[in-house]
């Protein structure tokens, strides 16, 4: 494996999913194995968003309280890194479908978080003014909105809801002028990463694929790695 040679590139885009996250002793709630998966998935149906609130907090207060005591790894520190040292002379957009927080603790800055966050909350009522703020709060009851009074929900994208507007967005103006398209860590044929991927060599980029396991049938990507994140990107983020 060759390192990656940042220095060619000018727009780099980044995906990462449960994989990098894995060696840190989580996954993220869509991911195969995760401790409170199941818990999680109980409460994360889209379509009845205000009727399981109540099981909803103690749910994600839970992983709240998880989340707390678990590190980002390698491979979450070399892609801090590596965004610290070529990030100031080129665009590297760090998009993520994990909602756990971890590369912002490695010191990844202005990452997009396409699922949301478990470290936020919002209101439920879609006429308020309030935004998405930042709450490690374990809540045992409903919070409610100090703008508005109504209540407050995890800012996670459930199943059957929308990913957020503004994060995909910026995703795609990222996307049409990429040289480089990276997926690490998430099985890279589900949508949106699908999407991503096309749009990338569309632009004419370079597209690799670093995950545990290559993809089943013929792949989109030019490139793959198969390996632990951990293991390959501190070598080959040079
Ligand atoms: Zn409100």
């Amino acid at each position: 494996m060759k390192p990656l040679q940042t220095h060619i590139y000018r727009n780099i885009v980044v995906l990462t999913g449960a994989g990098v996250s894995a060696a840190s002793g989580l996954s993220t709630f869509r991911g195969p194995d995760g401790r409170w998966q199941h818990e999680l998935l109980a409460v994360s149906d889209g379509h009845r968003v205000m009727e399981m609130l109540p099981e909803m907090w103690r749910a994600y207060g839970k992983a709240r309280a998880n989340l707390s005591g678990v590190q980002p790894n390698a491979a979450h520190f070399a892609l801090a890194n590596w965004q610290q040292k070529w990030g100031a002379e080129r665009q590297i957009t760090l998009v993520t479908q994990n909602v756990d927080g971890l590369h912002q603790k490695a010191g990844s800055s202005d990452v997009t978080e396409i699922h949301g966050s478990l470290l936020e909350s919002r209101c439920t009522n879609p006429h308020c003014e309030s935004k998405p703020f930042f709450d490690r709060e374990i809540h045992t009851e409903v919070p409610m909105c100090r703008v508005c009074g109504a209540p407050l929900r995890p800012n996670i994208t459930l199943f059957h809801e929308a990913l957020p507007l503004d994060a995909i967005t910026r995703v795609k103006r990222a996307l049409r002028d990429c040289d480089l398209f990276l997926s690490i860590g998430t099985s890279g044929v589900v949508s949106p990463a699908s999407e991503f991927v096309r749009a990338a060599i569309y632009a004419g980029a370079r597209t690799i694929y670093l995950n545990l396991t290559p993809l089943d049938g013929p792949s989109p990507f030019a490139e793959t790695l198969v390996g632990r994140a951990e293991e390959i990107l501190p070598a080959f983020l040079d």
